[in-house]
């Protein structure tokens, strides 16, 4: 009885993995959040090798990603790190490296990778550029802080290619309040006059307002305001993991009611509320790690590049690293990080809350995003083949991986055009 169990069992997970990538191969697949260093797309070591980040061109083709974002991410200084943080000295720092990293984009697109990728400015690019086997690339930003206090700047930054803005990252600016006022008070209470000049102007213009990292109250009071509907690039589900970061079941409705998006992210700490490692596990690791020369993942910068290392390891050594680990979870169990399955869990909840047509998918891979079986852009199809198992339908899956969002940028742009 068993052995038919296991096999009868077997044979239901080989049609699902069959089924699943031919879905995967059909469907364009599109993350809506990436973020890069300006020397991995203009230098000598550039995504079109398998350098050691999540994402580059190698494991873009490798997991089946049709589509990104990269984005062109400026972290929020405060003003209790430097005193000009909100000054022009301040926001002309914020826009020399936001420029920065356009251009290095377009090199990228234009120049380094234009046999393999192109730069799409419309949903119609971005289906255009697939049509014809290549890979489209996206540009948003995230922090609308290198703006300055330049309403102009907004066109500038349309015409260099953004196609949505966030208002705010981490702390507070001149365009709102960051969803870090609940740990450090509020601002604003909610958006600020300058950012509500700045959505106005996105939605002349037609860039999509970006929801993500904003606070409770400016989110809401976003989607108030905006006349065309407004997405969150990167966040989950905060009745499933409650951090400030994702948005709770009244700010899903809200963003529903605009019409918009939200594109569930894969970044560990949003997905899962793990418990820390117990003093002892945590040392364990360390010496393991140490052991065998591999980087402390503990820092958010380092943690992509730990996991390349240990790609690149020799396969007998890193077999043997395992090992080692695989012992120190059996003598020292430590909560297990999220999975695929707890990230599709996200998915499910927002599409039974709000509906198919407002849920997409995104990874943050490089900006500290990434879960186990989906940890860099080669392992891309195994989101496919976990939406698969759960019986979401191939007109489902392509919303989910491209559909609605393409739907909100074609909507936001002919909101513009009128
Ligand atoms: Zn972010």
């Amino acid at each position: 009885m068993e052995q038919v169990n296991v096999n009868s069992l077997s044979a239901v997970n080989e049609t699902s993995t069959k089924d699943a990538r031919a879905i995967h191969s059909r469907v364009l697949v599109l993350d809506s959040h990436i973020d890069f260093e300006p020397e991995d797309l203009t230098g000598e070591r550039n995504y079109t090798q398998r350098v050691e980040t999540q994402f580059n061109l190698p494991n873009m083709i490798d997991g089946g990603l049709d589509a990104l974002f990269f984005v062109i991410y400026v972290g929020q200084t405060r003003e209790s790190q430097n005193p000009d943080a909100l000054k022009t000295a301040g926001y002309e720092r914020a826009y020399r490296a936001a420029v920065e990293k356009f251009d290095a984009v377009h090199c990228f697109t234009g120049e380094i990778a234009q046999e393999q990728m192109e730069l799409a400015l419309s949903a119609d690019d971005v289906r255009r550029i697939h049509a014809k086997g290549k890979k489209a690339a996206l540009m948003g930003v995230e922090n609308g802080y290198p703006l300055g206090e330049d309403l102009n700047c907004v066109k500038e930054f349309y015409q260099r290619g953004a196609r949505y803005i966030s208002l705010t990252h981490n702390g507070h600016n001149q365009l709102g309040d960051s969803h870090t006022g609940e740990r450090d008070g509020w601002k604003w209470n909610g958006v600020a006059p300058l950012g509500k000049q700045v959505i106005a102007e996105m939605n002349r213009l037609g860039i999509m307002v970006d929801v993500s990292h904003a606070s409770k109250e400016a989110m809401l009071q976003t989607a108030a305001l905006s006349k065309a509907p407004v997405i969150a690039s990167h966040s989950a589900a905060r009745a499933l993991c409650n951090v400030s970061r994702n948005l709770d079941d009244e700010q899903l409705h809200a963003l529903k009611n605009t019409g918009g998006v939200i594109q569930m992210v894969a970044y560990h700490g949003f997905v899962k509320t793990t418990k820390p490692d117990s003093p002892e596990r945590g040392a364990a690791i360390t010496t393991a790690r140490s052991e065998y020369n591999l980087p402390d993942p503990a820092s958010l910068s380092q943690r992509a590049r730990a996991q390349a290392a240990l790609k690149m390891m020799p396969t007998d050594l890193r077999a043997e690293y395992e090992e080692k680990l695989a012992e120190i979870d059996k003598q020292l169990p430590g909560d297990p990080p999220a999975t695929v399955k707890d990230f599709i869990d996200h998915i499910d909840y927002a599409v039974k809350l709000i509906g198919i047509d407002h849920v997409g998918i995104s990874s943050d891979f490089d900006g500290g995003g990434g879960v186990s079986g989906w940890n860099d852009a080669s392992e891309t199809f195994n989101v496919t083949l976990e939406l698969v198992r759960r019986g979401y339908t191939e007109a489902q899956i392509e919303k989910l991986w491209s559909g609605n969002l393409l739907r909100v940028m074609d909507e936001v742009q002919r909101i513009a055009r009128e």
